[in-house]
């Protein structure tokens, strides 16, 4: 093919990218494990991966951000989502109800771009069920115990009884790390988004995600 030949099956994705399936990449991890922090860096750093904002029934933490950290909803709205089929899948954590709204993940797979998701084991085995192969599952482990604590102490919004809870809850989300393919340890926080890259970028290349490959090769062969 030369150089100038149209290509329309090259793109969304950039110089080398054919067009594909978009991927939902989930990230679970116990509580402190430094799942926002990786994701919030991600997100920075890849322009093709979207987060799914998550509707909660928790309080704001002080910082937090309506409609970019959650929604923040009371329990009669969460009841209607959830009873109307707005939510993909939904979980009660440490006595709130977490969900994640259905539409704005089918609006961004549908466009071709990656979801990403914070979510718990709990939502991961639903999404698992309705999402299959569209699903890459990421779990984040603490270096060690003394370090997870650290991390949750060091949290200033949440009070000791909320870390000796957390430290508690932790020890049963770790229990599921087997239900994902990929195993981070975040040792540093770099080196962990250099792994979760590696991951995503090897995932988009998978064979089955390439809707424009027959395409493309179909182009190839015609200009041999
Ligand atoms: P936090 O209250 O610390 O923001 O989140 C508590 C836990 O709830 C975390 O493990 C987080 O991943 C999980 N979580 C947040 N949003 C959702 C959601 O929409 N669905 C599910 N299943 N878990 C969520």
């Amino acid at each position: 093919m030369s150089s100038s030949a149209p290509s329309p099956s090259l793109a969304p994705h950039g110089r080398a990218g054919l067009a594909r399936r978009g991927l939902m990449l989930v990230l679970s991890s116990p509580s402190g494990a430094g799942k926002t922090t990786l994701s919030r860096r991600l997100l920075e750093s890849d322009a093709h991966i979207t987060m799914s904002v998550s509707v909660t029934t928790r309080p704001p933490r002080p910082g937090e951000v309506e409609g970019r950290d959650y929604f923040f909803v009371d329990a009669a709205h969460f009841e209607a989502m959830r009873e109307a089929g707005d939510l993909l899948e939904h979980a009660t954590v440490f006595g709130n109800f977490y969900g994640t709204p259905r539409a704005p993940v089918e609006e961004a797979l549908g466009a071709g771009r990656d979801v990403l998701f914070d979510i718990d084991w709990q939502g991961t085995q639903q999404l698992d069920e309705s999402a299959g192969e569209d699903l890459v599952k990421v779990f984040i482990l603490p270096p060690s115990a003394q370090d997870l604590e650290k991390r949750l102490r060091t949290r200033a919004q949440d009070s000791d009884a909320v870390v000796r809870h957390r430290m508690e809850q932790a020890s049963e989300e770790i229990r599921h790390y087997s239900e994902y393919d990929y195993i981070i340890i975040n040792d540093d926080v770099a080196e962990s988004l250099h792994k979760l890259t590696a991951i995503l970028e090897a995932e988009r290349l998978k064979r089955r995600r390439l809707t424009g490959l027959t395409e493309f090769v179909k182009g190839l062969h015609a200009a041999l």
